[in-house]
């Protein structure tokens, strides 16, 4: 069944030029967007999905766009935040690196007239006037749902590997999931840590140790990303038990799937780039004209008690029975999926 499941999705074509609808105001979009992405190592996205949909998306509307990446360095981050509000930007998006850096770069911007919108990652206590991301507690709902749904419900330990303490999203991904494994009274935590900047390497470590700590008797990962999901289905392989005990992961990454594909890897969440620059984009064409943006709601800031005007798009699970979901949608081409690791 595996098998045929995986050639379904690896038989499909990498055609998926989709067109997409634009936004329609006669105003003139005016200006240039600036858009900082965190780092290369927290995840593939940023990078592989992110940057290449946020470019086609700003080309599409005619924007003036540029976008930067912060390498992990807040300082980084400030330092080109400047350098773009000096080059005359009039839309800044970031996807901070933690809250405190995050908050300045809004400030400084905010006091030079420049728009502010939060990608991704809410900025506690910022003062971004929109924020564009995913249903983010959703996205922990569907990771514990997943694990859940691999588990059945015999009793099982299970360790969380949890994304930086530092991202807000962090926070409600894995209050998500224990929304919902919590309440399964089979279940049993046995261990449950944050990964510094969702460092893959230090996850290694870090889950080794919560392994080695529950004497082996872990029947269960709830991974908050794909990254830190390979971090601990490399330590189950040294331990022979890869593919027996399920892990979860986010991002759809090709890595993630593969593994899916593999057995080794129970689930992941897919977050459309192409959604999420879009909506982006939009946003950030509507401040440059002086227009308001359309949101879905707005989100309590949990440091300011603000209620940030918010885009929140519709996160997806994929198992083993839908990874074609994703290359049908242009999230990853079949051809990069399919090749062996
Ligand atoms: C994003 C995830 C990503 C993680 C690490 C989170 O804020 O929502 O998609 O995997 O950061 O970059």
């Amino acid at each position: 069944l595996g098998a045929a499941l995986s050639l379904s999705a690896c038989g499909s074509s990498d055609d998926n030029s989709g067109s997409d609808s634009k936004s329609s105001s006669s105003k003139p979009a005016k200006g240039k967007v600036g858009v900082i992405l965190p780092d290369t190592e927290s995840s593939v996205r940023w990078e592989t999905a992110d940057r290449p949909a946020l470019k086609a998306a700003f080309d599409a509307a005619g924007v003036d766009s540029d976008i930067q990446n912060a390498e992990g360095d807040a300082d980084k981050m400030t330092q080109i935040a400047d350098s773009m509000i000096a080059s005359g930007v009039t839309v800044l998006a970031i996807v901070n690196l933690d809250s405190d850096s995050g908050k300045a770069i809004e400030e400084k911007a905010a006091s030079q007239g420049v728009k502010t919108i939060d990608y991704d990652r809410l900025t506690l206590g910022g003062s971004a006037d929109y924020y564009v991301s995913f249903d983010n507690t959703k996205v922990g709902e569907l990771q514990g749902q997943g694990l859940a749904d691999c588990l059945g419900d015999k009793p099982a330990n299970i360790v969380y590997l949890n994304g930086s303490p530092t991202d807000n999203n962090a926070t409600l991904f894995a209050q998500g999931a224990h929304s919902v494994l919590d309440k399964i009274s089979t279940y049993k935590k046995v261990g449950e840590q944050a990964v510094p900047d969702w460092d893959n390497d230090q996850a290694v470590t870090i889950f080794e140790q919560l392994y080695t700590a529950a004497g082996g008797k872990v029947d269960g990962v709830l991974a908050a990303n794909d990254g830190l999901g390979g971090s601990a289905i490399s330590i189950l392989e040294k331990n022979g038990a890869a593919g027996k005990v399920p892990v979860t992961g986010q991002d759809a990454t090709v890595e993630g799937l593969q593994n899916v594909l593999a057995g080794t890897q129970c689930m992941t969440v897919y977050k459309s780039a192409k959604q999420e620059a879009g909506a982006l984009a939009e946003a950030a064409i509507a401040l440059t004209k002086g227009d308001e943006a359309q949101t879905t709601g707005t989100t309590k800031d949990s440091t300011s008690g603000r209620d940030v005007p918010s885009i929140l798009l519709d996160p997806q699970a994929i198992t083993k029975d839908n990874v074609k979901a994703v290359i049908d949608d242009g999230g990853q081409k079949a051809s990069d999926v399919c090749s062996g690791k």
